[in-house]
């Protein structure tokens, strides 16, 4: 009998906990554990949606308790806060600051990453973030009011990667459906970015057609600009230049959470990440496993794994995959990612994309609907297709019924 313990239910864990549930879980005697503080998995590049209200938490969330009963895995709704290698235990806290302790064979690491504010002074006072769920409500608590207000007000957006960039054109696309209701705010969205171009992750026949897209959404693009300091309702740049709004979002860089840096002797580089060799381990540790964003993975080619959810995704179904091998004795195999592209929504109805290694740049409405597909797939090892075939008719009809902007998410 094995203890498998999955810490961080995101786009990674979720994924390896319903597989290697489903493998294991009810009919083997190996145990599988999850272990997440919140009640509901959201999948994360749809944050945005919910800070702009419009996203369908009745149709697109998932409860962990639910889940783990139908697909073979425990549920513990706790945070990991500490790890003694040795003795192979995890000091858990839940929400009430309760401390526990939960022993593993098998440990996997899945606890993602957040928005790096890189330091800069008064973010963490005078910007709202959108690394959880619990931000992004609270995002759209904040920006619901200024839709609903009559007048003009600006929103600031520090960041122009996916994150900024979705938020940006979701939030423009919502503002022109309220004025076309004749009701709500004009919204004067200025998108601010350090580097020379929007998405400076992604490649770079990416860029020009979104920010084409942005533009023509009537969202200002800063590129070049430094934010050096937030203050209360405003940023200022290096050259001393103050952009003021309403409201900051900061969505730029990401790092681990510092706790990552003191996890028994377990190295960590710069962005707090944990280092781990090709099979996803600690060199020194063949008891642990890395995966996701919190994860410094190496590629055959000096590169390293990318934060990004296809990554995390695929990372998943390799280790569930080596967990079987693991299981009967065998040898581990690398994980090797495989670039299957990129995609950003520019609002509800347009994406840009890009595939074939940079080769292939695809926009329109029908990017959006591969955008989409990304999520299904998520969806897809979650429940299997028969659910998620009814979940998208029933989002389908819902949408003809209801307007696109909820603005009553609970
Ligand atoms: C708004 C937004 C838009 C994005 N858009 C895109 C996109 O278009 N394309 C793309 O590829 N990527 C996108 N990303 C990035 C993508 O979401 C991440 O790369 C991906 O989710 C990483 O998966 P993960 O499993 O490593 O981490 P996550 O999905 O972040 O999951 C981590 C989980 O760990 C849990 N956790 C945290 N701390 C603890 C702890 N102490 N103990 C237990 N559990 C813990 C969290 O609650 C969370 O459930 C976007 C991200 C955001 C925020």
């Amino acid at each position: 009998m094995s203890r498998i313990v999955v810490v961080g239910g995101g786009a990674a864990g979720l994924e390896l906990v319903t597989r290697l549930g489903r493998s294991f879980g009810h009919k083997s005697n190996h145990e599988v554990t999850l272990v997440e503080p919140s009640s509901h998995h959201y999948w994360k590049p749809r944050l945005h949606e919910i800070a702009a209200g419009t996203f369908d938490t009745e149709l697109d969330a998932v409860s962990y308790l639910q889940h783990a009963t139908c697909n073979g895995y425990q549920y513990v709704q706790a945070a990991m806060a500490g790890l003694d290698r040795e003795t192979k235990t995890l000091l858990l806290r839940n929400n009430s600051g309760q401390e526990s302790a939960l022993q593993y064979d098998y440990l996997v690491i899945a606890v993602g990453a957040v928005s790096n504010d890189f330091k800069t002074p008064g973010v963490s006072k005078h910007c709202l973030f959108l690394d959880s769920s619990d931000q992004a409500q609270q995002a759209w608590q904040q920006i619901n009011p200024l839709l609903r207000a009559e007048g003009n007000h600006r929103i600031s957006i520090v960041g122009a990667g996916a994150t900024g960039v979705e938020l940006a054109a979701e939030l423009a696309k919502v503002s022109a459906k309220l004025q076309r209701y004749r009701h709500g705010a004009e919204l004067d969205i200025t998108l601010i970015e350090a580097s020379d171009r929007v998405l400076p992750a992604g490649p770079e026949c990416m860029s020009g057609k979104v920010q084409k897209a942005l533009l023509k959404q009537g969202i200002t693009v800063r590129t070049n600009t430094r934010v050096q300091r937030a203050e209360e309702g405003k940023l200022v740049t290096a050259e001393g230049e103050i952009i003021a709004a309403d409201l900051q979002v900061w969505a730029a860089g990401i790092k681990c959470a510092e706790w990552l840096t003191q996890l028994d002797g377990l190295e960590t580089n710069r962005l707090n990440q944990l280092k781990v060799d090709a099979n996803l381990q600690p060199t020194f540790d063949s008891n642990i496993f890395v995966l996701g964003d919190s994860a410094e993975c190496p590629q055959p080619d000096g590169s390293f794994v990318p934060p990004r959810a296809q990554a995390a995704n695929q990372a998943a179904g390799h280790l569930a995959r080596q967990f079987k091998r693991l299981l009967k004795g065998k040898s581990l195999q690398p994980f090797i990612f495989n670039d299957g592209g990129m995609v950003v929504a520019v609002g509800h109805d347009y994406a840009v994309g890009v595939l074939m290694n940079d080769k292939l740049v695809l926009r329109g409405r029908f990017v959006r609907n591969l955008y989409d597909t990304i999520f299904r797939l998520h969806q897809r090892v979650l429940f299997g297709w028969g659910r998620v075939t009814a979940l998208v008719l029933l989002k389908r009809i819902k949408c003809a019924l209801n307007p696109y902007y909820k603005g009553n998410l609970s």
